[in-house]
């Protein structure tokens, strides 16, 4: 199953969380986060296989690190999945910046 890509933007409601988003000297690092469409540098034929029932899971999401403040092993995302027989979930983490 293949989810179309619907991008998430974030939207810091107070001072701290304004000040943690982003990152002083790179602006696509903390926007990168979405629903669905294929995650970055990763390649289907690695996708995670369920536990449950041994089938390819499903890209349900890619969330960015947040900022400088929150960064994530120097601007790495987090890829979701999802059986969705099963609903199973697995998450990891991936550099997309090479
Ligand atoms: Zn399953």
């Amino acid at each position: 199953m293949k989810i179309p890509k619907i991008k998430l933007i974030t939207l810091p409601e107070t001072e701290d969380a304004k000040n943690a988003v982003g990152y002083k000297w790179n602006e696509i690092a903390g926007t990168r986060h979405y629903l669905g469409g294929t995650p970055d540098g990763l390649d289907e034929k690695d996708y995670p296989i369920c536990d449950s029932c041994g089938e390819k899971m499903t890209f349900y999401a890619q969330v960015d690190s947040i900022g400088d403040k929150y960064d994530l092993a120097d601007c790495m995302v987090i890829h979701n999945f999802v059986c969705f027989d099963c609903f199973e979930v697995k998450c990891q983490l991936t550099q997309t910046i090479v």
